[in-house]
């Protein structure tokens, strides 16, 4: 855990508990995990921890901006740190890959919404769905 989360944890007056610090060393091991992952993760350490725990914790965590969510299936919301670089997610509906991407690619984008729609896009948030090149040359192989 670095200075930073622990300096920002403190100043929110909200502690980090054993359990918190747990989850979230989870996710960063992890990459991009759901809820579920995650619990599979911190349960190799503390084996008494349940599914709501985890979810409640996660929520916590997040409110204290160390994890983010986003959501690359239809499924449960899958968590990241903030740890690493701030990015938005690319993901293949063929071979289920999720590829992190700069934002900095989104900057046109950014600038027409804010400029055009009054808007400013939580690009943390983002999955983009479609196909990698390796799944799309197998279903053009396939037409
Ligand atoms: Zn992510
Ligand atoms: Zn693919």
């Amino acid at each position: 855990m670095s200075g930073d989360f622990a300096d920002r944890i403190r100043s929110s007056g909200k502690r980090l508990t054993a359990q918190r610090e747990l989850i979230l060393r989870a996710v960063e091991t992890l990459g991009h995990a759901t809820p579920d992952e995650i619990l599979a993760e911190v349960r190799t350490h503390a084996s008494a921890v349940n599914a709501s725990t985890i979810y409640r914790n996660l929520e916590v965590l997040e409110e204290l901006g160390l994890v983010r969510h986003t959501h690359l299936s239809d499924r449960a919301p899958t968590y990241h740190s903030v740890g690493g670089h701030e990015h938005f997610h690319l993901v293949c509906r063929g071979c289920h890959k999720v590829t992190s991407v700069d934002p900095a690619v989104m900057g046109p984008v950014v600038e027409r919404l804010r400029a055009e729609q009054g808007f400013v896009p939580d690009l943390g948030h983002l999955a983009m769905f479609g196909h990698c090149v390796d799944c799309e040359a197998g279903q053009n192989r396939q037409q």
